[in-house]
């Protein structure tokens, strides 16, 4: 329902964790938020309130970094448990991937993973990505993803049905926060040295009205010092910037 991603120098959990509460308004069962840091990745996911994932956060600290992602879920697949909430993360735990929306081909994605002998821990449409994610950009399967996330993004969506955004991280590129668009809305903002994705401005007004919209089947790929968007065949997109001025 809600998504943050956040690059750059302060504690991507406190952006990120501050943009959901700004995203409550939208309605969500279960939230979880994943952190790029020390070469791996760590991920917290919990049904219910914001409040139940920040005592588990309380309880088991993630490493600080500055690169991370965060979601709010209202369940369309898969009722709303700890398992099912996102982010999504591929077997070996170096993927992680929010979404919006709905995959309507993800029965068919699930049961060829299934077939590869991976293994699935949700009932959501969602984690069917974070597998075939990994898998674009190790450079199995189709390939040619490899050790490029923005690539491997757009190998995937060309795969994919229905209407979704989808952010994610991998641990081996922990300087980069990757995003896709289509139907659902997804916007970036624009820092000084550090770079914001979310659903909905409001989550990253507090720190730059400085925001691109991403048309529709566009990937962009976020860096702190740069914003790069094509679109799903990889072909350079027009960006234009825009000003937010409204008060949130
Ligand atoms: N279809 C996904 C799920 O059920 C995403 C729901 C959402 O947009 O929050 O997990």
């Amino acid at each position: 329902c809600g998504i943050v991603g956040y690059v750059g120098g302060q504690s991507a959990l406190d952006v990120v964790m501050a943009g959901l509460k700004r995203l409550e308004y939208r309605g969500y069962d279960s939230s979880g938020v994943a952190v790029l840091a020390g070469g791996g990745l760590a991920a917290a996911k919990r049904a219910g309130k914001l409040v139940n994932l920040e005592k588990e956060l309380a309880e088991r600290p993630l490493p600080a970094g500055g690169t991370g992602i965060g979601h709010t879920r209202w369940a369309t697949h898969g009722g709303p448990t700890d398992a099912n909430a996102h982010p999504h993360l591929d077997g070996a735990g170096r993927v992680a991937v929010v979404h919006n929306g709905i995959i309507e081909n993800f029965a068919e994605l699930r049961a060829e993973l299934l077939a590869q002998g991976r293994e699935l821990t949700s009932e959501t449409d969602s984690e069917v990505v974070a597998h075939l994610l990994a898998e674009s950009f190790s450079g199995d399967g189709d390939g040619d993803g490899r050790g490029d996330l923005a690539e491997a993004m757009r190998r995937v969506c060309g795969r994919l049905e229905g209407a979704f955004t989808l952010v994610a991280v991998h641990a081996d590129v922990p300087d980069v926060v990757v995003g896709a668009r289509r139907n659902s809305p997804l916007v970036v903002g624009v820092g000084e040295d550090e770079s914001f994705l979310a659903s909905d401005v409001s989550a990253f007004i507090a720190h730059t009205r400085s925001a691109i919209e991403l048309g529709q089947d566009q990937v962009v790929e976020l860096r702190r010092d740069s914003v790069t968007v094509t679109d799903f065949a990889g072909a350079p997109a027009d960006v234009r910037v825009y000003h937010v001025d409204w008060d949130a």
